[in-house]
């Protein structure tokens, strides 16, 4: 079994949305879903093409009232190539019988490739290869070729080849009553074998041009043919005749350029998309630098595993690898020269409309610990967004710089007001934008990057800004408790979104998430040894600059020592104040009613009742806090605030929130997975399993065809690479603590660290580090307790203590 080979049997309508979400092919520029050349939208196909960043906003009219959304839009389609003989019906799948169909994704290569052999009404067999690809040198490029054998039959093949920017977005059910037409069309011309078209989104005025050239082959070379121009507005398609003859075989060539207004180095987006398609090499020419840039790719992300199961081991070792492949086409390193975040659904469907959430936690450890320069340019994306934070901050009358819980083009709150339930057909608010959580994420992630790298330029000019912005609207959030001299925060939501208001109160919000708390506490610590870090000029610079004053620290030193977190049940830690008097959820009566319940929101809301009345969470929320801090950590935390904090605090809670938990978010089954790893290395296992199946098995049962779900794919991966090797950076140690569960034998992979490269095997004994040669000055690093050095062209080799 080829580990980086998927390979799909037969032709499927039910699973269709499914492969073409999963068959995804993409640079981190622009991403094409896997929906085959000749179909177009209904109800079995959805071919979207995405650009990284490119929204627009629309108006729409949902219960007398005008919201607006920002979304990621569905570009005009590339792939249209179709055919049909002597002027029958153009080919449909559903139209013929089909004698044979393969489909394979080949990650190695990033090539998708589709075989289908057909009988047609009259008795004509043929035989019909498809491969594509979406370039990962040149972004600016995509490519197909079909090859078409007429097995039984002779007579006038007519194909058409087409860019369609007729397009809308309709690819989320939930959003059909939302206004979609977002393309308005420029321009669209024909020269030679060249079609082009130019279109506009029509409120962010993103100008899109897109050049096809269409070349057909006969035994390798090019053949002439008529062609025909067919016109109308936002659309151009090209039709090329030729005459075969029974058993003749010829291949179409479709290669495609795609420019925008938001490209750098542009003189105008149309003349670029022109140019290049001239310059465009043939599909061989371009398939070659495709696999070797693929190739080099792999060899900074690849990992290899042992697993004890024979038969088992490769599916799971063959997901993870498909996880890669989509973490990588939705951030290459292409994303460096880009102004874009890291969108929580991949640029691979509409789902959450491509925008930003706090899932960049669960990706950017990945990032961090092979290609920093992407986690820097995602960090940049924030940095640019900080006006725009400080402005929300200032309008909720809060200091520094309040992120929002959805971010897109420009940083504006793009969370929705009101969300469509498709069990109850109900719009109900949406208060999920309550998550102030999501700027201590931003926080952890500037302080993650900068452990990893010791980038302190990138720290001194653009993370302590956002840091100590982020930090400063944190303890603005506070309010001071004097009865019980406590620090408490307000009208919030934690992680959990199924509670969002207390039981019969009209006003959403929660007090003392302690999630939230505990994660202002950290941000503020760092805040303070960050000031330390800077050199003197620019820390003078700095608070100048924000006019940060000796007061305003002083308060967080009171802050970060008095914060409230509220216990239930003798050392529970309260999700939220008030958490311990809710009903208990009747969890088995549930199951048996509806057998899945990880919608239990939707499920409750469609029955007038609600999860708020209950001990019920979606995801992971007090458990986050296992999830990014060690215990050592933590127990320093409640100290400093005067709680006690033992060891079977962790156990506990864990227990506690695991019973309680629906796993309505595909992030919660990671988190469990990691907190459980140390504890109970069968169960955390078994939740890694689970883990892995979110998008390979689209186990929220219809969510993965709208967008893969980025956090999931990019955690689990963490889940064998930091979780089970015990990585970790501390005080300027990297430490190795690893903890194999019991299925997992061997693990190799390569991470980088303080611009090393490092060769990292695992196995149930012992840990081997190598090092590249390099300039560089030697690491500290930590086994068993002890430290260690690493120098640039070193091997070491340590037995493990069990
Ligand atoms: C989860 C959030 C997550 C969002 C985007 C929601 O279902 O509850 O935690 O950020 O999806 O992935």
């Amino acid at each position: 079994m080829n580990v980086r080979l998927f390979v799909y049997q037969g032709f499927n309508p039910e699973e269709e949305g499914l492969r073409e979400a999963l068959c995804t092919l993409g640079n981190g520029y622009f991403a094409t879903r896997g929906a085959a050349p000749e179909s177009e939208a209904d109800d079995v196909h959805y071919p979207g093409t995405y650009l990284a960043g490119g929204y627009n906003r629309l108006k729409s009219k949902i219960k007398g009232k005008v919201i607006e959304n920002e979304d990621l839009v569905n570009l005009p389609n590339w792939l249209p190539l179709n055919f049909r003989i002597d002027k029958g019906a153009w080919f449909d799948l559903r139209k013929v019988e089909i004698l044979s169909y393969i489909q394979k994704l080949d990650l190695e290569k990033g090539m998708l490739i589709r075989t289908v052999q057909f009988k047609d009404k009259k008795g004509r067999r043929t035989l019909m290869t498809n491969k594509r690809l979406v370039h990962m040198r040149n972004i600016h490029i995509a490519a197909m070729e079909t090859t078409i054998l007429a097995e039984n039959w002779s007579g006038k093949l007519e194909i058409s080849s087409a860019l369609d920017g007729r397009v809308t977005n309709s690819g989320v059910e939930r959003y059909k009553e939302l206004s979609s037409k977002h393309l308005e069309p420029v321009e669209a011309e024909e020269e030679g074998d060249i079609i082009h078209l130019k279109v506009r989104t029509n409120q962010s005025h993103i100008v899109i041009a897109q050049s096809a050239r269409t070349t057909l082959y006969k035994k390798g070379k090019p053949l002439a043919c008529q062609r025909i121009k067919n016109e109308e507005a936002g659309y151009i398609a090209q039709h090329l005749f030729v005459d075969m003859e029974e058993n003749q075989e010829i291949s179409i060539e479709k290669v495609v350029t795609l420019f925008t207004s938001q490209d750098r180095a542009i003189s105008e987006a149309g003349l670029e998309s022109w140019k290049e398609i001239k310059d465009a090499g043939t599909f061989k020419q371009l398939q070659k630098s495709h696999f070797s840039a693929w190739e080099n790719l792999w060899r900074h992300f690849g990992f290899d595993i042992d697993l004890s199961e024979s038969r088992k081991v490769s599916h799971q070792e063959q997901v993870l690898h498909l996880y890669i492949f989509h973490l990588l086409q939705t951030v290459s390193p292409h994303t460096r020269d880009l102004d874009v975040g890291v969108p929580a659904r991949g640029w691979h469907g509409e789902a959450y409309r491509g925008h930003i959430f706090w899932d960049e936690l669960f990706i950017f450890p990945i990032l961090n610990f092979r290609v920093p320069e992407i986690t820097r340019s995602l960090l940049m994306y924030r940095y640019r967004r900080l006006n725009e934070a400080r402005r929300i901050a200032k309008k909720e009358g809060y200091k520094g710089a309040m992120y929002p819980w959805q971010s897109g083009s420009n940083g504006r709150e793009e969370s929705q007001k009101i969300h469509l339930n498709p069990r109850s057909g109900r719009w109900i608010p949406d208060n999920s934008r309550l998550q102030r959580h999501v700027n201590a994420a931003i926080a952890y992630n500037i302080w993650q990057y900068y452990q990893v790298t010791n980038d302190l330029e990138f720290l001194t000019f653009f993370g302590a800004e956002m840091f100590l912005e982020i930090a400063r609207f944190l303890a603005d959030l506070t309010t001071y408790n004097s009865k019980e001299a406590r620090y408490e925060i307000n009208n919030v939501m934690g992680p959990d979104e199924y509670h969002d208001r207390y039981p019969g109160k009209e006003e959403p919000g929660l007090k003392n998430n302690a999630y939230t708390n505990i994660m202002v506490v950290w941000v503020l610590n760092q805040a303070i040894e960050l000031l330390d870090l800077l050199a003197e000029d620019r820390l003078k610079n700095l608070k100048e600059k924000l006019g940060l004053e000796k007061k305003e620290i002083e308060k967080w030193e009171k802050i970060r020592h008095r914060m409230k977190v509220c216990f239930h049940d003798h050392g529970i830690i309260c999700q939220f104040e008030g958490y311990g008097e809710l009903e208990e959820f009747d969890w088995e009566g549930y199951r048996k009613k509806y057998g899945d319940i990880q919608r239990l929101d939707r499920i409750l809301e469609a029955e007038d009742d609600t999860p708020n009345h209950y001990k019920a969470s979606k995801q992971a929320d007090v458990l986050m806090l296992f999830y990014l801090f060690s215990s050592e950590e933590l127990e320093g935390i409640f100290r400093q605030l005067g709680y006690e904090f033992v060891y079977e605090t962790i156990p506990r809670n864990i227990d506690y929130y695991l019973q309680r938990t629906s796993h309505g978010s595909t992030l919660s089954w990671v988190v469990h997975s990691w907190v459980l790893s140390r504890s109970n290395r069968t169960k955390s296992w078994e939740l890694f399993n689970e883990s892995l199946k979110s998008d390979v098995a689209d186990i929220q049962g219809g969510t993965t065809p709208e967008g893969i779900h980025l956090g999931a794919m990019a955690g689990t991966i963490d889940l064998i690479e930091r979780c089970y090797s015990g990585i970790e950076v501390r005080k300027g140690i990297l430490w190795f603590n690893p903890n194999l569960p019991e299925h997992l034998t061997r693990l190799e992979l390569k991470i980088r660290y303080l611009s090393h490269s490092i060769d990292v095997v695992i196995t149930t004994k012992k840990l081997t580090l190598t090092t590249l040669k390099s300039p560089l000055p030697p690491i500290r690093i930590g086994v068993n307790g002890e430290v260690h050095e690493l120098k640039s062209k070193d091997k070491k080799e340590f037995t493990l203590s069990q």
